[in-house]
């Protein structure tokens, strides 16, 4: 096996168009070096990808930009993050607790591991669009899209992740999100993340209620959106809203049953609910 460490994009997409599906792009390797020894005989080319220019917080106009090398330590120290409802990416990766982990970690190497991770929750509460690039172009895919199933995603031959956008909210926005793991260092049993938007007159104009862990791939609850939708979001129109997440069937294995998962679900989508719509009400 090679190991490749490319200095700009254009020599990284070159390097994965030629070895095809013999090469895996890497970044922080904290998932690779654990979970992929399967790889290590039939893979031809490792892709380290931390020096192409991706490691990048921006917000623009309509959007902010996350370049997929960007580490979670740099979410978390991010000004760009501290305040409004884009604070909740700050939140989410405070809640993996091994700083070590948190220092390599990548939002591309979250987003394409399509199973028990935090952050991919809370971006799909946000709408993100994943952008993938290779040496024929780019494309982009709604990051509902781009999961495909239990640790597998929609990335073809030579391509990679390259930006994760999530699209500017409107004013009177929230968004808040909420963990169940067994131990400080455990990956999470169930995480919730959710985000409302309010009307002038006080009711919710938009919302996602998004659940991950406790489910293949993250999903978002419809029946507890609907039950928020056009309504002014009181306590007891947020504790129905967090009932109705009883349409997402949750998984039972031997870290947690799934009547334990849905309960949790339950509960954290309660949590963040409220802290969201205080979020919003500012
Ligand atoms: C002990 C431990 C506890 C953890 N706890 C949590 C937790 O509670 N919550 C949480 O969210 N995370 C947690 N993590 C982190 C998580 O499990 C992954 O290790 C991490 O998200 C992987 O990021 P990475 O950049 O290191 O990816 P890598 O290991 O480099 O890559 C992971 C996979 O994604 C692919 N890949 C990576 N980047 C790209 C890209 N840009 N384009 C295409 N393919 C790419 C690789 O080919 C590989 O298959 C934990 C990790 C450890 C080791």
């Amino acid at each position: 096996m090679e190991y490749f460490r490319p200095r700009s994009i254009e020599d990284a997409y070159a390097i994965l168009d030629k070895y095809g599906t013999n090469a895996v792009p890497i970044a922080g390797s904290s998932f690779f070096m654990g979970h992929r020894e399967e790889l290590f005989d039939e893979v031809e080319a490792v892709v380290d990808i931390k020096r192409v220019g991706l490691a990048y917080i921006r917000a623009s106009g309509d959007a902010l930009h996350l370049g997929a090398t960007t580490t979670l330590a740099e979410i978390l120290a991010s000004d760009v993050l501290r305040t409004g409802p884009w604070a909740v990416l700050q939140e989410t990766v405070a809640r993996l607790n091994i700083k070590e982990v948190r220092n390599v970690a990548t939002v591309g190497g979250e987003v394409c591991i399509a199973g028990e991770v935090d952050l991919p929750t809370t971006l799909l509460a946000l709408d993100a669009v994943i952008v993938l690039g290779s040496a024929r172009g780019q494309r982009a895919l709604a990051l509902g899209e781009f999961h495909r199933g239990y640790l597998n995603n929609a990335l073809e031959r030579g391509e990679i992740v390259t930006e994760v956008r999530i699209p500017r909210l409107p004013a009177r926005s929230g968004a808040a999100f909420s963990k169940f793991e067994r131990t400080f260092a455990d990956l999470p049993l169930v995480n919730v993340a959710v985000r409302v938007s309010l009307a002038p007159g006080g009711e919710v104009s938009d919302a996602r209620v998004s659940v991950g862990a406790a489910v293949a791939v993250p999903v978002r609850s419809r029946a507890a959106e609907q039950a928020l939708t056009g309504r002014k979001p009181t306590a007891a129109v947020i504790t129905a809203a967090a009932a109705a997440t009883a349409d997402i069937e949750c998984i039972g294995d031997i870290r947690a049953s799934a009547e334990l998962r849905a309960l949790w679900v339950r509960c954290g989508a309660e949590d963040a609910l409220l802290a969201a719509v205080r979020n919003a009400e500012g």
